[in-house]
């Protein structure tokens, strides 16, 4: 926070745009060109919205209206300006992903975590749609990256705008996590519907397989994407032994593809004597009280859940937590 020179750092991308996997796999109807040609035809889409949003950002650049970017902020100790704080020609387009999982689900059958051959598909996916970006990207003189999308929102409403589309509905039906059931019960009246599609390329939430099978499938989609990737490691309600997280991490980052991963513990935080506790609990171990909030990890950061929406509060409750054992 010094800025020596006025420097500052600059990082981030102008504009993310994502693309709804599953439906390119409904559209497909189990034909693998037709899948990569649907994939394709999203990422056509995503990229004249950056060209609009580029028309749109240096008109503003150039009236002047944008000077917290084009600032250059002071040097503390000699005062004179620095650089620019924002390295505007350098930020990128993002094209981002969701529900690979419920793509290969829909278009092959069986789950990443189920079979092989469903692993298979969703690489070659997600490397056909690399290739795609990038040959775009040069194409149209756009720095343009692809990546995982944070999909705090979009996991939902994707999901939700797929029940919701008469031509889609009977498919995601067969597809979507989270609460159906509920989900159906409550769609007359609200769009926050407790569904979601699996973020990214992970394993879904709820797969009840080894930690180390979900890191062996998980870390082969990290090359491919040129950030907003992330690995979750969620944590059960005990205390692990922090030899065991300590090997466990230096596994994962010596032994695998990993760029970036994350060890997370909910915790139940008491709205009347602030006592906190490790879990998900249904009221306060020390006063009883169940007016409470919870903390946990909703994308890369931890949060409050009574900010998040019903799709992220349900795979609150279906993530697999791992401890004992799996931590080593
Ligand atoms: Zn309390």
């Amino acid at each position: 926070m010094y800025f020596v020179n006025g420097k500052h750092f600059s990082m981030g991308g102008w504009q993310v745009v994502t693309i709804n996997c599953p439906r390119a796999a409904y559209r497909a109807e189990g034909d693998d060109a037709k899948l990569f040609a649907e994939l394709k035809k999203q990422i056509d889409i995503a990229v004249e919205i950056f060209k609009v949003k580029k028309r749109w950002m240096d008109a503003i650049v150039r009236a002047g209206r944008m000077p917290f970017a084009t600032q250059r902020p002071k040097d503390p100790h000699t005062g004179e300006k620095g650089d620019v704080a924002v390295y505007l020609d350098e930020l990128v387009y993002i094209v981002g992903v969701v529900g690979i999982n419920e793509m290969v689900q829909y278009h092959y059958g069986k789950q990443m975590h189920e079979d092989r051959g469903a692993l298979r598909l969703a690489v070659r996916a997600m490397t056909e749609m690399e290739l795609y970006v990038k040959e775009l990207s040069n194409r149209e003189g756009l720095n343009i990256s692809f990546s995982r999308t944070p999909a705090e929102t979009v996991a939902q409403r994707f999901a939700v705008a797929d029940l919701l589309n008469e031509e889609f509905r009977a498919k995601a039906m067969k597809v979507v996590k989270g609460d159906l059931e509920r989900a159906l019960l409550m769609i007359e009246d609200t769009r926050d519907l407790p569904v979601y599609y699996t973020n990214g390329t992970h394993v879904p939430p709820n797969a009840d397989i080894s930690l180390a099978e979900r890191i062996n499938i998980e870390h082969i989609f990290f090359p491919i994407v040129d950030g907003g990737d992330i690995m979750h490691i969620f944590l059960g309600e005990g205390y692990p032994d922090p030899r065991g997280i300590k090997s466990l991490a230096m596994k994962i980052a010596t032994k695998t593809q990993t760029g970036y991963f994350a060890f997370t513990k909910d915790m139940t935080v008491c709205l009347d004597c602030s006592h906190v506790t490790m879990g998900l609990r249904e009221e306060c171990e020390k006063c009883h009280s169940k007016n409470l909030d919870y903390i946990s990890r909703i994308t890369g950061y931890l949060q409050s859940v009574s900010g998040w929406n019903e799709g992220k509060k349900q795979e609150l409750l279906d993530r697999m937590r791992y401890s004992g054992n799996e931590i080593r």
